[in-house]
């Protein structure tokens, strides 16, 4: 049976990992996975987060199944951190997820169900795995121009006049905020004008809202989620509590829909869970417990909203030293962007072959298409790794 079976092309990103690990060199620098990094390198568990796990360990009685759909309480909670309190909630639901990656999946099932093969457009470039869950569900991805090269920056106009020729009924998916791989975002009147397309054409959004809390704050970084709630009948939303959480390994999210009416916004989350209970049965409670008991507790609320903000600043900073420091040995403008992007990642500019070249010639560890993991560098070596990408550029 398994005698046909090729082995899969290697993750991209993944398979860094294990090589990173074995790597002796003593100066090594990771910047290929993305998890955020404090000062020290290390992927920390937030205060508040501690301090959940404490209570939920000593409070909780059982270990009981959960639910296909989880925890409502917890989704109505991220809900509210998503779509803000204004929202139309009578025709919005939503369910809890492993995960980011276990909404899209359960997201890209029901699209499926409803509109069997719909295209759906996603940015060039976008997170790996949005194409590979999309056509797992025999959807058909199609890409959209995303980003201009020279300037590092949205590649706006392009972008737009390609939805001003999509198909009525096609579905867009959007990256809520801190774009993965760019960290190019559109700007807010951007945001204004791709979500008037996005309503006058009649196309459904798909938006993925991974890093919330990265860019700009909780509450900016939702911006175009509450915009466009606002303005179309139908919507579908990722949302990940792995990055601003830091429960990663924990798998939380949810997915959620927004309807015509509460009474298709009932079918649709009954078909979610369907596609949740076939897939996986039920998402693992740990993390929700987490995050429901930080966002109860006011007190532990504003410390997790406190230590994400210092996150944020933290990425912030070390992008502002980026871009001075490539300023400094270039006497140019070029790498300016990476100051402005958003979120941890953003793309250097190197070839696969030249991001080979940093690995092995200056152990710095990139994703193949450039991507660098800024909140993988530390202050102290910034310097070190625009050195080094300006020699491997030659
Ligand atoms: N969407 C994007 C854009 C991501 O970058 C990621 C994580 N790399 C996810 C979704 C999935 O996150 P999770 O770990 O919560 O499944």
């Amino acid at each position: 049976m398994f005698d046909d079976l090729i082995m899969p092309p290697a993750d991209k990103i993944l398979s860094l990992m294990p090589i990173f690990r074995q790597d002796s060199r003593s100066n090594k620098i990771d910047l290929g996975v993305g998890v955020y990094r404090d000062a020290s390198g290390t992927t920390p568990i937030p205060r508040a987060v501690r301090e959940a796990e404490k209570r939920i360990h000593t409070a909780q009685t059982t270990k009981a199944y959960v639910g296909p759909a989880g925890d409502p309480v917890f989704c109505d909670l991220i809900g509210r951190l998503v779509f803000g309190e204004a929202a139309p909630w009578e025709r919005i639901r939503g369910i809890q997820t492993p995960g980011g990656a276990g909404a899209l999946t359960v997201l890209a099932g029901l699209i499926s169900l409803a509109r069997p093969g719909a295209a759906v457009h996603v940015p060039d470039p976008t997170w790996v795995n949005h194409v590979s869950i999309l056509e797992d569900n025999g959807l058909r991805v199609v890409t959209y121009p995303y980003l201009d090269r020279r300037t590092g920056e949205v590649d706006f106009d392009t972008l737009l006049d390609h939805f001003s020729r999509s198909e009525r009924g096609d579905i867009v998916l959007l990256h809520g905020c801190c774009h993965n791989p760019t960290g190019a975002d559109p700007s807010r009147s951007q945001w204004q004008a791709l979500a008037e397309i996005i309503a006058e054409r009649g196309l459904v959004p798909l938006v993925d809202i991974a890093y919330q809390g990265f860019g700009e704050g909780l509450e900016d970084d939702a911006f175009v989620v509450r915009l466009l709630a606002g303005m179309v009948p139908e919507m579908l939303v990722s949302s990940s509590c792995s990055k601003n959480f830091g429960i990663y390994r924990e798998r939380t999210g949810a997915a959620f829909i927004l309807a015509r009416n509460a009474d298709r916004a009932d079918a649709a989350k009954a078909q979610l869970t369907v596609r949740a209970r076939v897939v996986y049965s039920m998402p693992p409670d740990h993390g929700s417990a987490i995050v429901r008991t930080v966002l109860e507790d006011p007190a532990l609320a504003a410390d997790w909203r406190a230590e994400l903000d210092d996150m944020r600043s933290s990425i912030l900073s070390l992008r502002q030293g980026l871009a001075a420091s490539f300023r400094r040995f270039t006497n140019g403008s070029d790498y300016d962007f990476l100051a402005k992007n958003k979120g941890m990642f953003s793309l250097i500019g190197l070839t696969p072959g030249e991001a080979v070249m940093l690995r092995e010639q200056h152990a710095i560890y990139i994703v193949e298409d450039g991507r660098i993991n800024v909140a993988g560098l530390q202050a102290s070596q910034i310097d070190t790794f625009a050195e080094a990408v300006l020699a491997v550029r030659g």
